[in-house]
């Protein structure tokens, strides 16, 4: 079946990216169609811990990483955990990320991704003052990092010097002043890091909220429509078939998190992006909510307040595009959330989740136009920052798209680095 209307621009996936860019290319006048194989926000982009953090938006390759990661990969209840498996484009991505691990990179790639944050936010805080969001429950507040051991404090007052150098706000804190901002932290800590003005908002709303500002402006979505071929010629997409149909696009967007590796591969195109598990427990019955998000840092875990419970959420599994749970992890956020938090026993978990984070190995989405496949361009791969970059993501595609000046510099996304 081909579809008599094709659209000019075909967006495949549905997760916070691909609704970032179809909002934006609506906005512009852009015909757009969005197919994802399932529920639309229903990927990645569905129970994040709802993070819109630019003080945070640090590479995965930290300098440090490779050592720490030696120690976790194997244990796995750790914060990052490689299940071990024969994959030659993981052992590749791999290599990649230990040669990206270095102060170097971080002094590249902070910046790229901190300002991609920053626009995300002005472009964020605008949507909801045009569009209402009383159910988005966005909040600007402080985040507040909590940390147990003197490396981990170590850890974060080099990110609070990167930031700082980049205008943001931040100040340390004692054990005793974390207490007193916070006094559901238990125990001694070494101390800790709050950083301002950053913000959260309920991660499938926000999704939903994209999509339905886009189909106003007459983009098209279809969930249930799996891509499951891609046909060229010359350099050329020149048809996509799905599940719901064949379409004819004029311009084709892979915004499919995780699955992005797969889709490229029917074009012949090696896109190094590794799934990257992450889990999410939501609990009630805590009667004493922080009023803050709260980065327990020594276990990579992240709570978030929510009105009537906590999100909890954390841990990295390197395990291919395996989307089942694994209790041991889960067991491993909760016993780090008591750990740092003074929770009550009787906390109820009503909901327990996981996702896969689209990690490339320098810890850099790739946003941009492909250099062989001239209608293709690429989206994806935002590992934990995918809501914290989604607006400033979409605002990028759509202005190379429709070749405007960009407001963010396009060169650290550029997709061909690789
Ligand atoms: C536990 C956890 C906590 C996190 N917390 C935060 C946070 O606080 N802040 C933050 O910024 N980020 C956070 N992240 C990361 C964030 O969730 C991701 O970066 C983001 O969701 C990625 O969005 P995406 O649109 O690229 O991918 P997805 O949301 O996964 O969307 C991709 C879509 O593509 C579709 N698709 C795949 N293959 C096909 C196909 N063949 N045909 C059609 N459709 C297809 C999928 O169905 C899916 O809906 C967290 C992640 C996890 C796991």
């Amino acid at each position: 079946m081909t579809m008599s209307n094709s659209p000019n621009i075909l967006v495949i996936g549905g997760g916070v990216i691909g609704c970032s860019v179809a909002y934006e290319l609506a906005r512009r006048g852009n015909a757009v169609t969005v197919v994802d194989k399932g529920r639309i926000g229903h990927g990645c982009s569905y129970g994040n811990a709802g993070w819109l953090v630019p003080a945070h938006a640090m590479p995965l390759p930290m300098p440090g990483a490779v050592g720490q990661a030696l120690q976790w990969m194997t244990k796995k209840d750790s914060p990052l955990y490689l299940k071990p498996r024969f994959s030659p484009s993981m052992a590749l991505w791999l290599i990649r990320f230990m040669r990206c691990a270095n102060e170097r990179h971080l002094t590249y790639a902070a910046p790229a991704l901190v300002k991609l944050a920053l626009r995300t936010l002005v472009l964020m805080e605008s949507f909801i003052e045009e569009h209402g969001g009383d159910d988005l429950d966005f909040r600007k507040r402080d985040l507040l990092y909590v940390c147990r051991s003197k490396q981990g404090l170590q850890h974060a007052l080099r990110e609070l010097e990167i930031v700082r150098d980049l205008g943001l706000q931040g100040v340390q804190l004692s054990s005793r002043q974390l207490k007193e901002r916070e006094p559901l932290i238990a125990g001694e800590t070494a101390g800790g890091l709050l950083l301002e003005d950053q913000a959260q908002i309920e991660p499938l709303r926000f999704v939903e909220a994209l999509a339905g500002e886009a189909r106003q402006l007459a983009a098209t979505f279809l969930p249930n429509t799996e891509v499951h071929a891609i046909e060229a010629g010359g350099n050329r997409v020149t048809r996509v078939i799905t599940s719901g149909g064949d379409f004819t696009p004029d311009e084709v967007v892979l915004a499919a998190g995780s699955w992005t590796a797969p889709l490229a591969r029917l074009l012949n195109l090696r896109v190094p992006i590794q799934a990257g598990k992450g889990y999410a427990l939501i609990v009630t019955g805590v009667e004493q909510q922080p009023s803050r998000c709260l980065f327990l840092v020594e276990s990579k875990v992240a709570v978030t307040p929510r009105i009537g419970s906590l999100r909890i959420a954390g841990t990295m599994e390197l395990a291919g595009l395996d989307e089942s749970m694994n209790q041991v992890r889960v067991e491993a956020i909760r016993r780090a959330a008591h750990t740092y938090l003074d929770l009550p026993t009787s906390v109820e978990t009503v909901e327990t989740w996981c996702g896969l984070r689209p990690c490339t190995p320098d810890g850099v989405p790739m946003i941009g136009r492909n250099d062989h496949w001239k209608n293709v361009t690429l989206a994806a791969g935002h590992a934990m920052l995918g809501l914290t970059l989604s607006m400033g993501t979409g605002e990028l595609v759509a202005q190379l798209l429709n070749g405007e000046d960009t407001i963010t510099n396009p060169t650290p996304f550029k997709t061909s680095r690789f």
